[in-house]
């Protein structure tokens, strides 16, 4: 018989971006650390349409990890964002804006993965594991996982980084607040003709925002908000007519265009677990909070959960699923993400809600790019820079 590799401290339920970049993170920070995954980390996953912004304060929060070696160079900078709140002129934020800093970095869903999976891969302290999560059992010592095939891992923590229909969380017994839009986001990328020069839009239109976003290789990510049925619809026509239905809503700032990815539809909810933490359990990324894609929050959300959950980790050698831990990260990242969620509630509220209501949200937008305090102000609090990006 082998000899049988002592417990990691910390078993990571999940290996997607926030799964891996907790594994990341908690390594460098000398905890033991082991990742489980229903998908091989060992292979590429396929570009499912998907994009993400990553926002400056998420930039500076992995650099504070130590972890954005992973992702240099992996994502496009944005100088600039484009903002419209409907017909009205739309409000520029510019990089000169926030101290010359890019507001976000670009990236394909799946690209942003397969590098954390990679430098995952890279760091053979981080123990990797296939399969997919069934059963917890605590006992005075640490946690017990089941997998669906039977087999058993401890450790002393186990975090559910496993996506919105977490089942760490079901095990843990936590409940969850849900709501769902009656939206979907159309989800693609494009090859196209004119320069995005690093520039991000978004339309935040009655039906639902659009936003582009520059990705790798010169092309554009869409994440193009609709009614379900109209999204639907928008998915099923034929790649010139979606692509022409693209430049009337954009004004052509595209040119000529050629879809290279799926064209994928997610239907839109908001959700947030009741807690983060039970015993010898805690919640990160989508397993604890999802919102609607507006202003690119989500993901952005996790990352602080991580930073927080890492930075107690390190200031604490010792058992990492110690109850007082526990409780301390639950009370620093709820409250922070309940914040977060009303915001993004907000903002589909007001700019898809009745007549009044959008006034009101175009007038405010109006504002906010006329008086340069204010544009600060929302531009620091939009990209998660400073106290409310991790805590
Ligand atoms: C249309 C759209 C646009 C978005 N745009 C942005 C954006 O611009 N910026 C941003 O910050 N965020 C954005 N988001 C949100 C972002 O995509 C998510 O917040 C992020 O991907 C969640 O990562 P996660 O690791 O928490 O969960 P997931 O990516 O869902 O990963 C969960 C992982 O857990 C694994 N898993 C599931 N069940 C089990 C089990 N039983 N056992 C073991 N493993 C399991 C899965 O295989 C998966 O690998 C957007 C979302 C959508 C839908």
């Amino acid at each position: 018989m082998g000899t049988v590799p002592p417990d990691p401290g910390l078993l990571v339920v999940g290996g997607g971006h926030a799964g891996l970049l907790l594994a990341l993170a908690a390594e460098r920070a000398g905890v033991d650390v082991a990742v489980l995954d229903p998908f091989s980390l060992d292979a590429d996953a396929p570009a499912d349409g998907r994009c993400l912004a990553l926002l400056a304060g998420s930039r500076a929060a992995i650099e504070g990890l130590g972890v954005w070696w992973a992702l240099e160079g992996g994502g496009v900078p944005v100088r600039a964002m484009i903002v419209a709140g409907g017909s009205d002129r739309p409000v520029a934020y510019r990089a000169a804006d926030l101290d010359g800093r890019d507001f976000a970095h670009g990236f394909e869903s799946a690209a942003l993965r397969n590098r954390l999976a990679a430098a995952v891969r890279a760091r053979p302290r981080i123990r990797r594991h296939r399969g997919r999560l069934a059963g917890l059992a605590r006992d005075p010592g640490g946690i017990e996982a089941r997998l669906d095939d039977g087999t058993a891992l401890r450790a002393r923590l186990v975090v559910g980084a496993d996506g919105r229909g977490s089942q760490v969380r079901r095990l843990a017994g936590i409940g969850v607040e849900s709501r769902a839009y009656g939206q979907s986001a159309l989800c693609f990328s494009v090859a196209h003709a004119r320069d995005h020069r690093r520039r991000g839009y978004e339309w935040l239109r009655p039906d639902g925002p659009l936003a582009l976003l520059p990705v790798a290789e010169g092309r554009t990510g869409v994440t193009w908000v609709e009614p379900e049925a109209k999204a639907g619809g928008l998915a099923a026509l034929p790649e010139n007519e979606l692509l022409e239905r693209l430049d009337a809503e954009t004004g052509g700032v595209l040119g000529a265009a050629r879809i290279d990815t799926p064209v994928a539809v997610f239907p839109l909810g908001v959700q947030h677990a009741r807690r983060y933490a039970a015993p010898r359990i805690a919640l990160v990324g989508d397993a604890a909070h999802g919102v609607h894609p507006v202003h690119a929050q989500g993901f952005n959300m996790g990352v602080g959960d991580v930073a927080a959950l890492v930075a107690l980790l390190r200031g604490r050698p010792g058992d990492p699923g110690a109850a007082d831990l526990l409780k301390r990260y639950e009370r620093e990242r709820w409250r922070a993400n309940a914040g977060r969620i009303l915001m993004t509630d907000g903002l589909v509220r007001v700019f898809t809600g009745a007549p009044p209501l959008r006034l009101a949200g175009r007038a405010a937008l109006g504002l906010v790019g006329a008086v340069p305090p204010l544009k600060r102000l929302a531009i620091a609090h939009g990209m998660q820079l400073g106290r409310g990006a991790s805590g």
